[in-house]
């Protein structure tokens, strides 16, 4: 199989790839039912409806729905659509879609085209697939599909697909639009009011998603080689490549042909979907990428995040690459994350983490920014678990990778100025009321932005100027986990905040005064959370306990933290999600978790007893024949001198197999104890504590014998083959 696959990668040339036009506006949106197409395609009444349940979350009533359902199809059309789905995003990884003709009988039974506003505002896909933790009985399988008219219709491969939320028949969110929605609402509403502090102009506030989609692309004849990758998304064993990313001559490197022609299409497809690629660069480690677009409100980035990673599964394979989004398919280089660059903006045009031009809007900003420390400090552990997974736990917290701490860079000024902030008594003393001098640096805040260059790259939440970089989300992720978790805290935290200016109010103190005791208080108390040295050292480890800050690496516990108090107070009270929604997300969390780590198990159990011990059996053999005639030839003395380092090579490649041997029977025991436990959270711990670590060991082995092994024998495509080769 593998020289095979070596061979037919030897072969392999760029496709060439054809540009629609040379005006990237010629294209841009074709694919779209955006506004301009609406206008042509749908009456004015059916237009204006669409228009008033997007900005005003007015409901569209039956008879509206015929027209835009009708106006939607003759646009479909027009693009030579004939198939229709309701797209949505179960709590699996990806999405889901079930494709349906427009295919109808007439009154007389004759065959028409048909696509009605009912089949267009619901349907009712079969749910008893899809994860749903427990929420619906067999007898009662039906979910709902609905229509999100805030993210716009699109044709992908020749099918009209429809954004939906998915809900169950009881009425609970059993994906991941749902609950995003609901902590956008939340965000929006929390941070309106405390924007009405300063503006009373301000209506609306947006939060804006810029997500950067790392992966690695290996080429499809060698990962057909690999059953680890196949089945599991990433490689189980491999000694590390005598090259990887030491030289870090990758990075901003050129990009081979190969794969400049994938990525040139991937956007082409990309601009023709409305999703505003940008850029495209190597990552840290060889045959590493990264596309990003450039940032929009939330709920459609994530839609588009979502829709991309399906793109790019297409499109790799028709250049004969397979892309990889697990979060660390080798070991030992750099693994793939998504970070979710975030901020907030209101109606009238404010980013709210960016600070504006007199001291007033400057205090805006500070008001925002020591919020979000404060909210990131209350929230760690919930932070955490919207991004804990099995894949994403080799890129955080285990050996090789960032340990699991969350913690904000805010640059040395910006962070002195919080501290000068903080050590006044009262809004006097630090000058917020005068209009003319300040004593202290919020005036100076632009400026030190414009200087603060050292984008400090460890650290998991980190200012950026005018936006804070969640970086530690995984490549492979929903980036609404992430987004549902750091919005509704966000809203929870605003809340509170008001709460306690309004409380100070109530006591007697004026606005600017009550504000600055608030604000004060939040700097004081959230101080632990900022941290501007090295996230990835060892002191930062030691120093992050020394502040009380958490560090869990324990998928299952991460986990659980979905449902501890204060994650409770943020989504169960913000509303974000009902007592049985909360227990179900943690339930299909520790149940995903569990099926994976399984997988992995098996797999690696099958591939080292029928590929590595039978190869490590024949060489071994090999290595017998050779001393069987070293003694024939020559003399007892000189047998003994030559025969020394292969008789330790046959005894090395004898323990090696038999621990393997004995660590899969062992490994294979923990599974069966694992899966007789009876409740997820037992079954995800046994699978944590008892089988993950015969992962690493059995491995341990198998990657010794890689190197000990005639590479001519050796039956799996080796790391330098899957990284380096174009
Ligand atoms: P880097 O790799 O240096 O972090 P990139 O250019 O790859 O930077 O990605 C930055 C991302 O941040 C882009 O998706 C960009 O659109 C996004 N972004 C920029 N400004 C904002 C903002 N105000 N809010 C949200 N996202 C933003
Ligand atoms: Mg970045």
């Amino acid at each position: 199989m593998r020289f095979f696959a070596l061979q037919e990668l030897a072969n392999r040339r760029p496709l060439e790839v054809n540009i629609p036009s040379n005006k990237l506006s010629d294209y841009y949106g074709s694919h779209v039912f955006d506004r301009k197409k609406m206008q042509e395609y749908l009456p004015r009444e059916a237009y204006k409806a669409v228009t008033n349940a997007i900005e005003k979350g007015t409901p569209i009533n039956r008879e509206m729905a015929d027209l835009i359902a009708n106006g939607m199809k003759s646009w479909a059309k027009s693009l030579n659509v004939t198939h229709y789905t309701h797209w949505f995003q179960p709590l699996t990884d990806g999405t889901a879609e079930k494709h349906d003709g427009f295919i109808e009988f007439g009154e007389d039974a004759e065959v028409i085209e048909r696509f009605s506003g009912k089949l267009l505002i619901q349907q009712e896909p079969d749910a008893s697939s899809f994860p749903n933790g427990g929420i619906r009985n067999t007898f009662e399988a039906r979910g709902y599909t609905a229509w999100d008219v805030s993210s716009p219709a699109c044709v992908v491969d020749s099918t009209l697909c429809i954004p939906t939320i998915f809900i169950s028949y009881t009425g609970e969110a059993l994906d991941y639009k749902t609950p995003l929605l609901k902590a956008l609402a939340a965000v929006d509403k929390a941070a309106t009011e405390i924007c009405q502090l300063f503006d009373k102009s301000v209506n609306r506030v947006y939060a804006n998603l810029g997500w950067e989609q790392e992966y690695f692309l290996v080429d499809l004849a060698l990962y057909n080689a690999r059953p680890d990758l196949c089945l599991t998304g990433r490689t189980l064993m491999g000694h590390s490549s005598a090259k990887d990313q030491q030289l870090e001559d990758h990075y901003f490197g050129s990009i081979p042909p190969r794969v400049t022609a994938f990525m040139k299409e991937l956007e082409i497809e990309c601009h023709k979907l409305g999703i505003p690629a940008k850029t495209r660069h190597n990552e840290a480690a060889p045959n590493q990428f990264e596309l990003a677009p450039i940032f929009e409100n939330v709920n459609l980035a994530n839609d588009h995040n979502q829709l991309v990673m399906d793109l790019m599964k297409r499109i790799a394979r028709k250049h004969n690459f397979v892309v990889l989004l697990h979060e660390k398919p080798y070991n030992g280089v750099n693994g793939s994350g998504k970070h979710n660059n975030w901020s907030l903006c209101t109606d009238t045009g404010i980013n709210l983490f960016s600070p504006g031009k007199n001291p007033k809007s400057n205090l805006l900003f500070l008001t925002f920014l020591v919020n979000v420390l404060m909210m990131v400090y209350k929230n760690q552990n919930l932070l955490r678990a919207s991004i804990a997974s099995a894949g994403n736990s080799h890129r955080l917290g285990a050996n090789e990778a960032p340990p699991s701490i969350f913690s904000i860079f805010l640059g040395k000024q910006l962070s002195g100025i919080l501290d000068e902030f903080a050590s006044h008594i009262d809004s006097k003393q630090a000058g917020i009321e005068s209009k003319t001098t300040l004593k202290l640096g919020i005036g100076r805040i632009p400026e030190i932005l414009l200087d603060t260059t050292d984008r400090n790259r460890t650290s998991p939440f980190a200012f950026t100027g005018n936006r804070f970089e969640f970086r530690a989300a995984g490549a492979s992720a929903n980036c609404a986990a992430a987004m549902i978790a750091i919005n509704a805290a966000m809203a929870n935290q605003l809340n509170e905040f008001k709460a306690s200016i309004d409380k100070l109010m109530e006591e007697g103190l004026n606005k600017d005064e009550a504000l600055f005791r608030a604000l004060r208080q939040a700097i004081i108390e959230s101080e632990p959370i900022r941290f501007e040295g090295d996230g990835y050292s060892e002191e930062w480890k030691q120093e992050a306990a020394r502040r009380g800050l958490s560090n869990i690496s324990h998928v299952p516990e991460a986990l659980t933290h979905y449902v501890d108090n204060q994650s409770r107070a943020v989504l169960i009270g913000e509303r974000i999600f009902n007592e049985t929604e909360l227990a179900c997300r943690l339930e299909v969390e520790l149940e995903k978790y569990t099926m994976k780590v399984q997988i992995e198990s098996r797999v690696l159990g099958d591939l080292a007893l029928n590929h590595i011990v039978p190869t490590a059996v024949s060489y071994q053999n090999r290595l017998l024949e050779n001393l069987r005639g070293l003694k024939e030839i020559f003399s007892p003395e000189e047998y003994e001198v030559m025969s020394a380092d292969r008789k330790d090579l046959v005894r090395d490649i004898s323990r090696r197999v038999t621990a393997i041997k004995m660590q899969v029977a062992e490994m294979t025991e923990a599974r069966r104890v694992a899966n007789h436990k009876d409740n997820f959270k037992e079954k995800a711990y046994a699978y944590e504590e008892t089988v993950r670590p015969y992962l690493e060991s059995i491995r341990e082995h198998i990657d010794h014998l890689e190197m000990e092994i005639d590479d001519e024998m050796w039956p799996l495509p080796k790391y330098r083959e899957l990284m380096f080769t174009k």
